[in-house]
């Protein structure tokens, strides 16, 4: 992708941060910051695909909106070896529609690997991939927000459940036995976690899937 892009006469222009973005009728002007320097790129037009920081990025423009991102920890495992071939393709759970989390759910990777997840639990860093990572800005952002408390609250029942099973493998366990019966707590394998970016909205709706901004800035 990288090569067609460039080929097509693009530049990508790796380990930069956007700091600051300013618009006007015109144009809009990318404030970055490139191995230390600060660099500005101007154009007609932004499109930005920034993920865990999307509602910051969102801010920089002082754009008005009613969400922000709240971090999800999806929590893996990878089978033991011997059972590579218990499953030809990927195997969800029936999916809950009040929840956009698809369920603990059997995968089978490229390198012929079969990973079991991911649960749901709460993230205290929004690009902190350990278990025991925390940082203080985002919980600060998270805790202030009243999305966050509405969401929680709506949702205690499953969080409590999932953050125990989080902790307890034999209750991780259950879940995969209900599709796949073989599986024993000695076959789940440690595999690293991934972080949901979560869009949530003031009132505490989840965003499954676009969240539709209109701004007719003065
Ligand atoms: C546990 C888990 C399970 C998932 N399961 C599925 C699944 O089964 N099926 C599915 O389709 N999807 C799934 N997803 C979702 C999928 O992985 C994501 O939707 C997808 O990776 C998002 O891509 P993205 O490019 O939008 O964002 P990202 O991959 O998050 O990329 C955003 C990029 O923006 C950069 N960035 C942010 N701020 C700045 C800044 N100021 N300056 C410069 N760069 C910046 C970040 O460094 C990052 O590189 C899952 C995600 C998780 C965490």
């Amino acid at each position: 992708m990288a090569k067609e892009f460039t080929d097509l006469g693009g530049e990508i222009q790796l380990n930069t941060t956007v700091t600051g973005l300013a618009e006007t009728s015109q144009t809009i002007t990318a404030e970055c910051c490139h191995n230390g320097e600060r660099v500005c790129y101007e154009s007609k037009y932004l499109i930005t695909c920034s993920g865990l920081l999307a509602d910051r990025m969102t801010k920089m423009l002082d754009i008005p909106t009613d969400f922000q991102i709240i971090p999800y920890r999806g929590e893996y495992y990878r089978l033991s070896k011997r059972h590579n071939e218990v499953i030809n393709h990927l195997i969800y759970p029936i999916p809950d529609p009040d929840l956009p989390f698809l369920g603990v759910h059997l995968t089978r990777m490229i390198d012929g690997s079969v990973t079991v997840g991911p649960n749901a639990v709460q993230g205290w860093k929004r690009e902190g991939y350990g278990r025991f990572n925390v940082d203080l800005k985002d919980v600060r952002d998270m805790v202030t927000f009243p999305g966050f408390w509405k969401v929680t609250l709506k949702h205690l029942g499953t969080g409590l459940k999932e953050t125990w099973e989080s902790w307890r493998k034999s209750g991780y366990l259950k879940r995969v036995n209900k599709y796949c019966d073989k599986i024993t707590i000695d076959d789940l394998e440690p595999y690293p976690a991934g972080i949901r970016a979560q869009a949530v909205l003031k009132d505490g709706s989840l965003v499954h899937d676009f969240c539709r901004i209109i701004y007719i800035g003065s």
